[in-house]
């Protein structure tokens, strides 16, 4: 069974976990929620415990498998295995050995890569992105990521590098998670665009987004919730995802202008959910701002879906 691979996507709100063979095919698969409260040994464990979960899925133990690998948030040390700074997971500000802590409790090797950019290679090699040589991973969720390859290699930079969400769309503009002004993530991320809705909800503005929220018992407006509210013609609802496209056509098209790659790959909840459906207005809005119009880069979006992350992690294991 040395040929199945282990992937873990770490994710805000959920871990997803997947065996995969020496095809990128998915064998086993488990899914669980993302420990709110505790800290990173508990969010260990419940990693740890889904994996093992798809291996029996795949019907092999953790230990057989000739490694795992796993897409992390935060500043991940692909050296060390070490996790620092992973805001969006509980109690998670300092650093922690995830790497060790899992091969403890699996069994196997255990190799830690950034998120977005396992997603944006599990695409490059297997999904939607096979065909070409350089692209951008775009991942329009809660925030929004990103993730090079140049020339059929990860661009990393020197760690950092694929940070499309911190682009700046406008100057001094609304305020990012980050802190900062004027990012692409303060119009485009999910949690800004929720943030935004409910003050302007709070000021009285009309809006069903946060009764649809209620009524499907979600605890925040999902990228299910903003479907149903613009098939509802929800006023405030279409107007925040037009300007969430605005400035994802901006941010994107800047980002072309500077490496003119041959594709973007659109991923991310809100990504997949909305692709299709906003590649004409996306792609209108790219145009205003391409330097070379005549060539734009091909946009697609992600086909690995939910187990994009995961298959992208077991990748880290050659
Ligand atoms: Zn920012």
């Amino acid at each position: 069974m040395a040929d199945l691979r282990g992937g873990i996507d770490l994710g805000g709100t959920k871990i997803q976990t997947a065996i995969v063979d020496s095809d990128g095919k998915v064998v086993g698969e488990a899914r669980h929620p993302t420990p709110t409260d505790g800290g990173p040994e508990d969010v260990a464990a419940a990693m740890a415990t889904a994996l093992r979960e798809a291996a029996k899925d795949a019907g092999v133990a953790s230990s057989e498998l000739a490694g795992i690998g796993v897409g992390s948030p935060g500043d991940a040390d692909e050296k060390t295995g070490v996790v620092s700074s992973a805001r969006n997971l509980p109690e998670w500000e300092g650093s922690f050995p995830l790497g060790e802590k899992l091969t403890e409790a699996l069994g196997a090797e255990v190799k830690i890569g950034n998120d977005v950019q396992v997603a944006t290679e599990a695409e490059f090699e297997l999904g939607a992105g096979k065909e070409f040589e350089s692209l951008l991973g775009v991942f329009w969720g809660t925030g929004v990521g990103g993730g090079l390859i140049l020339g059929g290699k990860p661009w990393l930079g020197r760690g950092a590098a694929g940070e499309i969400g911190h682009m700046v769309v406008k100057r001094g503009g609304a305020l990012c998670p980050c802190g900062r002004r004027g990012c692409l993530e303060a119009y485009a991320g999910r949690k800004a665009m929720e943030a935004e809705a409910r003050e302007r909800h709070g000021k009285g503005e009309k809006t069903d987004l946060f009764k649809l929220m209620e009524k499907h018992e979600k605890p925040r407006l999902t990228s299910g919730i903003w479907e149903r509210a613009l098939d509802h013609e929800d006023k405030l609802a279409k107007e925040l995802i037009e300007r969430a496209v605005e400035a994802l056509g901006t941010g994107i098209a800047s980002a072309i202008n500077l490496i003119d790659v041959g594709a973007v790959i659109l991923g991310g909840g809100l990504g997949i959910r909305f692709g299709e459906r906003l590649m004409e207005p996306l792609t209108k809005e790219m145009d205003k701002h391409l330097f070379v119009n005549e060539r734009p880069p091909a946009i697609r979006v992600a086909s690995l879906g939910d187990l994009g992350g995961a298959i992208g992690a077991s990748l880290l294991i050659s």
